[in-house]
């Protein structure tokens, strides 16, 4: 596997970062995930978009778009990948005094790989999540690498026999540890608004609009626990998971536990609109 690591090309295992970066050291940095289907970056201008609100967000000075666009057909080149992902992480950079007020004039760490991966060729059969409390910070919205709370989130969920935990802020329901949800009820598409307390899912945001698109009903609105128990169909999405069905709320079925008629219907969208179509 070849890497980029600050101007170089190398092998993952020679690429060394200092101990005193503050990504190491504060995880004082973001990262970005692209898919790659079929060699080509998929929604490469909605991540760097996203890219950019995260730099922004922490002060740290940004590229051209097309200086990333180039590092990462590098990077697919390099490693020969069909069908994966972009990971892209950015940190403030190192700082031998560690001191949580940065110092001015860092140069930022930037890390490249570029990682095959399976991606779904079919709707995949329904998952159980665990509804859960949504411990994290109240910046949620920057696709920060501080991810203890996803973690740990994580752990407990798969712990108790979920995939995924399903989170909420007293009653209101917020997103997974790295996805988005969506519930269907009467017909009508329901997910999170974009706000502080979700990331901005780009998979999420590009199915908001062709849900729009090909004539459904769309509503970015808050809902509770009593909505999300009382839905039709839910499904969660992400950049490696494209839509995944949720049959199980812990011990509550969705419906009948199988992908309803609006999910699959979706996934026929994303399938014929996504370049994965052309791909296989
Ligand atoms: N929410 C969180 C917390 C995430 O970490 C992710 C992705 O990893 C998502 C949502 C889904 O975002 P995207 O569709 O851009 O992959």
């Amino acid at each position: 596997e070849t890497v980029y690591l600050n101007g170089d090309w190398l092998p993952a295992e020679a690429a060394k970062v200092s101990v005193f970066d503050r990504g190491f050291l504060f995880a004082d940095g973001i990262y970005e995930v692209v898919t790659v289907y079929a060699g080509q970056l998929f929604l490469l201008d909605r991540h760097l978009q996203r890219l950019n609100r995260s730099l922004s967000a922490l002060g740290i000075a940004n590229r051209s778009d097309s200086e990333w666009q180039q590092l990462f057909e590098q990077a697919i080149q390099k490693n020969a990948i069909a069908d994966g992902f972009i990971y892209l992480q950015v940190t403030r950079g190192a700082d031998t005094k560690r001191s949580h007020l940065p110092a001015t004039m860092l140069t930022p760490t930037v890390f490249i790989s570029a990682t095959h991966i399976q991606l779904p060729t079919e709707l995949p059969e329904p998952v159980r999540v665990c509804v859960m409390d949504d411990i994290r910070w109240l910046r949620c919205d920057i696709k920060s690498i501080s991810l203890l709370g996803n973690i740990l989130l994580k752990q407990q969920a798969v712990a108790m026999g979920g995939m995924e935990p399903l989170l909420h802020r007293a009653g209101r329901v917020t997103e997974g540890a790295s996805c988005n949800y969506f519930i269907v009820k009467n017909g009508r598409l329901i997910t999170p608004p974009k706000d502080e307390l979700i990331l901005p899912g780009i998979t999420r945001d590009w199915l908001v609009e062709l849900a729009r698109d090909n004539g459904i009903e769309v509503h970015e609105e808050a809902f509770d626990l009593d909505a999300l128990y009382a839905a039709d169909e839910c499904f969660l999405t992400s950049s490696s998971r494209e839509i995944q069905p949720v049959g199980w709320l812990d011990e509550h079925m969705v419906a009948d536990g199988r992908p309803g008629a609006m999910t699959r219907q979706l996934a026929d969208l994303f399938r014929a609109n996504a370049p994965i179509a052309a791909a296989k």
